[in-house]
């Protein structure tokens, strides 16, 4: 039963509410799905995996969201069969108490169904989920408001898993531009050092040429260790609010507005800024593209310096020829390598920081920004 202070409270934060609320359940179907030991891992491209636990997380979250809020547009990743049986206990529809003790800010007072789109990933990082690197994976529910990411729930199912059995498993941080981000401690990275991360599953020629063009640098100067290849979009911004890197870098076009929407909204939250590479703000629009063509920054502080690091050559490489072939020969060249590799003629082990990863390390002859 609805509370009168629920019912009293403005639509934003209701749906916000509810949308902590479903992400625990949502964290409960991961795991139980994970326990089962049967993932029904479904390729639906290259490097593009889904997993029964990212259909079902889905189905939980839109299932609850849409029944308390009809009037209101929610896209989610997966593409289901709205037929599809949904079970009871799948449908939520508690209001985290939590999120309405806070006050609605008065900029979100008067919002309308119309206003808002929801984009939901039910399950962010799902090649590494697949791979058992569990904190890589993320729950994420963003709430735009006339098109800009205003509030946003990460829900991280398997915080803490490395704690042994009898450790609390997983975490909900969400946050509400104006009011704040809550469910975790912010910190700031340290300063002698440079850390920039980015992906370990999708990185191509221009994405390591971004990241390099940022000087990443480790404790000891070296550029590779201060480069943080981990999985999950919203894992990365993660890393950013909690100072375990400055800034996440992504030169690539493969990122999709349910991966940056809620990680989005709770960054700007405290203050931090994500957009393409090149500053540009990031739309939420129902009809808006779903790929973020222009790849995706995320900050903290400095921003406008990361954006400045990013060169024409880098800008262009997401459309222009050039690029492209320098891309063709540094695909080429990987391709070669891997091959060595794996016929145990290359002297060419993977370098420590790339263990357990399929990323490829930008090669020592390749061009130079
Ligand atoms: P990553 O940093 O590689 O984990 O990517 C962050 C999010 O963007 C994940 O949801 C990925 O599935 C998605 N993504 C990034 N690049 C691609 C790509 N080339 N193809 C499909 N999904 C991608
Ligand atoms: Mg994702
Ligand atoms: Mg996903």
């Amino acid at each position: 039963m609805a509370t009168n202070a629920a019912l009293s409270s403005p639509l934003v934060l209701r749906i916000l509410a509810a949308s902590v609320n479903v992400s625990f359940k949502a964290g409960d179907i991961i795991r139980d799905i994970m326990k089962s030991g049967d993932l029904g891992i479904v390729e639906k491209g290259p490097k593009d995996l889904q997993t029964e636990a990212d259909r079902a997380a889905q189905r939980c979250i839109i299932a609850s969201l849409h029944k308390q809020f009809p009037k209101v547009a929610i896209f989610g990743e997966e593409q289901l069969d709205p037929s599809d049986q949904i079970p009871d206990d799948y449908v939520c529809k508690e209001l985290a108490p939590d999120v309405l003790a806070h006050p609605c800010p008065d900029c979100y007072r008067d919002v309308q169904d119309e206003q808002i789109v929801i984009w939901v990933d039910p399950l962010d990082g799902t090649a590494e989920f697949t791979q058992g690197l569990l904190d890589h994976v993320t729950v994420l529910i963003g709430i735009a408001i006339n098109g800009e990411a205003k509030a946003g729930v990460v829900y991280q199912p398997y915080y803490n898993y490395e704690q042994g059995d009898d450790a609390k498993l997983g975490r909900c941080i969400w946050g509400l531009v104006g009011l704040g981000s809550f469910g975790f401690e912010p910190k700031l990275p340290p300063a002698d050092r440079h850390l920039i991360t980015t992906t370990r599953s999708h990185s191509d020629w221009i994405v390591t040429s971004a990241v390099h063009a940022c000087g990443p640098r480790g404790p000891s100067g070296d550029p590779e260790e201060g480069i943080v290849r981990v999985g999950g979009a919203g894992h990365k911004v993660l890393l950013i609010i909690e100072g375990k890197a400055h800034a996440y870098v992504f030169a690539s076009k493969g990122c999709k507005k349910w991966d940056t929407c809620a990680p989005e909204a709770v960054l700007t939250a405290i203050g931090g800024r994500l957009t393409d590479i090149c500053g540009n703000p990031i739309l939420y629009h129902s009809e808006v593209q779903r790929k973020n063509l222009g790849g995706v920054l995320a900050t903290v502080a400095d921003h406008a310096w990361y954006t400045g690091k990013m060169t024409d050559e880098i800008k262009q490489g997401f459309e222009s020829d050039k690029v492209s072939e320098k891309m063709k020969e540094w695909k080429l060249k990987q391709a070669q390598k891997e091959a060595e590799i794996n016929a145990g003629q290359g002297d060419a082990m993977p370098d420590k920081n790339f263990e357990g990863s399929s990323v490829d390390p930008l090669p020592n002859d390749s061009p130079k920004l």
